[in-house]
């Protein structure tokens, strides 16, 4: 039992002894949060002899749920059910598959992803000629998702509540609601609306769940949206014993619903709690360290945390600019060939984070031609998507007329080239031996191809293949897109990632043509992307380095991390940019600070010149480069002085920095534009926001920082 409390500092030791009742820790990235709610897991099992199934512990991952699985099952031996680690989605899918069937639905119903749901949409939108210029999917799902943030929809499905509506996208909704009741399918919003409506509805249902849990603890908890809380909250009020852990600091969900009030006012929720503060960073070394507390200070939106660390100094930080993002994945691949001759690593120790996952196709290309192995956690390989394979499927068949190509894209888009007809095709080519396109080539006036679509395909690809001299490969890419349907096919379909997707394939072809060399042809092209596209990617080996989003990194660590693109525009997103919210930026900044930490033993930034599709301008370094004084890394690559003065000016125009600036104290007397004479009663840096009491209606009301409609009155401070 003893070594569950080896290896603790004080505050960990309290964390994981404080057992009973309400209980809240608040630290920074790397002090062991995470450790010690493991640990204490592992306490109340061995030390307390409570059952594994008595104890919740959500965290926000499935990857985290995994990782803390392994922690421990190390910890408390291998026969226990550990199950109820696991994300508030994990757990609500426990509790339906149990009880579901108490409002009418059945045990085995199906979990949709995001696939399925636009797979979903796909059919309402055929049903209603819509196309992505009314709505994009991207909108529709967040309509969706907003409108499931309240449980009003529920009565819609589960009560048959139904009132007309003109509203079209509330129509689509509509017609989705219903294709997912037929199917019994719950997407996964629901699952979480469906728990809480159960045992809202069925208190015996909820008594038991209530008493089952005797324990429950929750890592990540800034990122917890009201609802998630409430469904918490609700199972801990029988045994009263809930362990909360979190960093304000690292809320990056705040666009879906995240929380951290509820962390930071927790002491307020629950008077009788206990608080936990841990300052002692182990992860980093300090001048990982300090990088990420320099960054995070610049956000006026928080509450200052004092870290230290005593792990040894280690190497600088360092920041690449490259003059193309060929050149930035080429230097990632060779600084991290370095490390692993000189460094002593290994593949899997090396992580590389990006904001948005288009970045991640230069840094693919460079990885694959370096034969580095690698995986793409919580993604796609950039190309193994459909709408890539797509593309290089019709530049394949103009080249080769292979039938892999032929198969994939003749009735993509939908030319009316069904089975049957494919059966034909496939007839006659056994007949003649020949491959699928010269049968169907060859025998256009067969009784069974004799088709408008197939003439008119056949006539494309022919062009083409006579044409294609005469074309740069990327205008080739361009006219046969346009000609074949294929952009207006995507443009059509609402998914606009795809088309995003395509761009930055685009993008990669004319920056191979720009640079010095001779033009390639389409020949060379093919066969350089074969090297990207036909790689057996299962090989046994588990030793790969990792890309994945910030996103997905949370909780997570690495001794070498890369955060790759970091460009404005790119972090902070170009949403986040467009949007001038100053919150949004915060949140992005935030996202800067999670990157940061995930690093153990080296970090380092990299981003590249070029063309930004998100804001139609020239590439130029994030914003948050420039906030950091010169003196926490190293520079490398050419960053031109000319570049940095651009980038400077297109700052400027961005007042987003000014606006959440706190402007008025507790005391002042100020002036609302409809409410007129108010008092400001409170601050809160956390949330941005006065309470002010205004004297005319008699209310106090929350007013954002960011609001301009607010004066001070002169000469009202106290
Ligand atoms: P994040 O906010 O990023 O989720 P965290 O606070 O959860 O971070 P952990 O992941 O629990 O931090 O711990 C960070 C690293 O520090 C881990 O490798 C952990 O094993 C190590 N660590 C934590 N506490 C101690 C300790 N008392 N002694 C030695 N190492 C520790
Ligand atoms: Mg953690």
């Amino acid at each position: 039992m003893e070594n569950l409390k080896e290896n603790l500092n004080d505050q960990q030791l309290e964390a994981v002894t404080e057992t009973e009742g309400y209980v809240r820790v608040i630290a920074g990235a790397g002090s062991g949060k995470t450790k010690a709610l493991t640990q204490r897991y592992a306490y109340i099992v061995d030390a307390l002899g409570i059952n594994t199934s008595n104890i919740l512990c959500v965290t926000f991952t499935n990857k985290a749920a995994q990782e803390m699985r392994k922690r421990v099952k190390k910890l408390v031996g291998t026969n226990s059910d550990l199950s109820y680690i696991t994300t508030y989605h994990g757990f609500c899918v426990r509790v339906l598959r149990e009880d579901i069937n108490k409002i009418a639905y059945p045990k085995n119903f199906i979990i949709m992803d995001v696939e399925d749901q636009k797979t979903v949409l796909r059919q309402v939108y055929a049903e209603r000629g819509l196309t992505s210029k009314v709505f994009t999917f991207k909108q529709v799902l967040r309509y969706i998702s907003k409108q499931k943030s309240t449980q009003e929809y529920l009565r819609y499905i589960l009560e048959s509540k139904k009132q007309e509506t003109d509203n079209e996208i509330e129509k689509i909704f509509r017609r989705y609601l219903e294709k997912q009741q037929r199917n019994f399918a719950l997407d996964f919003d629901d699952l979480l609306n469906f728990t809480l409506y159960l045992f809202i509805n069925n208190p015996d249902v909820l008594e038991k769940w209530q008493k089952r849990l005797h324990y429950i603890q929750v890592d990540e908890t800034q990122d917890s949206s009201q609802k998630q809380f409430m469904l918490i909250e609700l199972l801990s009020q029988y045994h009263k014993n809930l362990f909360v852990v979190g960093d304000p600091d690292q809320t990056i969900y705040e666009w879906r619903g995240a929380k951290p009030e509820i962390l930071v006012d927790f002491d307020k929720q629950f008077p009788e709690s206990k608080t936990i503060i841990m300052n002692q960073n182990y992860r980093s070394t300090p001048n990982i360290l300090s990088l990420g507390n320099h960054i995070i200070k610049n956000n006026k939106i928080r509450v200052d945390k004092d870290m230290f660390t005593e792990n040894p100094k280690g190497v600088d930080v360092v920041h690449f600019h490259a003059q193309n993002d060929y050149e930035e994945g080429l230097w990632v691949a060779n600084e991290i060939k370095r490390l692993l001759s000189e460094e002593n690593c290994t593949y899997s120790d090396v992580a590389i984070l990006y904001r948005a996952n288009h970045i991640s196709r230069s840094i693919e290309q460079s990885l694959i031609r370096e034969n580095i192995p690698y995986s793409v956690f919580g993604g796609i390989r950039f190309f193994e998507r459909k709408e890539i394979k797509d593309v290089l499927a019709y530049l394949r068949l103009i080249q080769f007329e292979d039938d892999f190509s032929f198969l994939r894209i003749v009735n993509t888009p939908s030319r009316g080239l069904g089975k049957k007809f494919l059966e034909s095709v496939a007839k006659i080519a056994d007949q003649q031996n020949t491959s699928l396109y010269t049968a169907l080539k060859d025998n256009l006036k067969h009784r069974e191809l004799s088709r408008k679509g197939a003439i008119e395909f056949v006539q494309l690809i022919e062009k083409y293949k006579k044409e294609k001299i005469d074309f740069i490969v990327s205008d080739l890419v361009k006219a046969v897109m346009d000609e074949s349907g294929l952009t207006s096919y995507y443009r059509t379909d609402g998914d606009t990632d795809r088309l995003d997707n395509i761009k930055e394939l685009q993008n990669s072809i004319i920056l191979l043509e720009t640079q010095d060399e001779a033009p390639i042809d389409l020949m060379e092209y093919l066969q350089e992307i074969a090297l990207y596209t036909d790689m057996d990617i299962e090989d046994d080996s588990n030793d790969r380095i990792k890309l994945m989003t910030i996103h997905t990194s949370k909780g997570l660590e690495f001794p070498f991390v890369f955060l790759c693109g970091f460009t404005e525009g790119i972090l902070p997103s170009a949403m986040a940019i467009k949007e001038r919210r100053a919150k949004a930026i915060e949140e992005e900044r935030r996202l800067t600070y999670v990157a940061i930490t995930r690093a153990e033993k080296a970090f380092y930034m990299t981003e590249s010149e070029g063309y930004n599709f998100s804001l139609g301008t020239s590439k130029y370094p994030s914003r948050f480069l420039f906030e950091i004084s010169d003196n926490y890394y190293v520079s490398k690559g050419e960053l031109s002085q000319e570049i940095i003065k651009a980038a400077k000016a297109q700052l400027k125009s961005d007042t987003t920095q000014q606006l959440i600036q706190k402007k008025f104290e507790v005391g002042d007397i100020v002036h609302h534009q409809i409410w007129k004479e108010g008092k400001v009663i409170a601050v809160n840096d956390v949330k941005g926001e006065y309470q002010i009491e205004f004297l005319e209606i008699g209310k106090t009301k929350p007013i954002t920082y960011e609001f301009k409609g607010l004066t001070k009155v002169e000469g009202s401070s106290e």
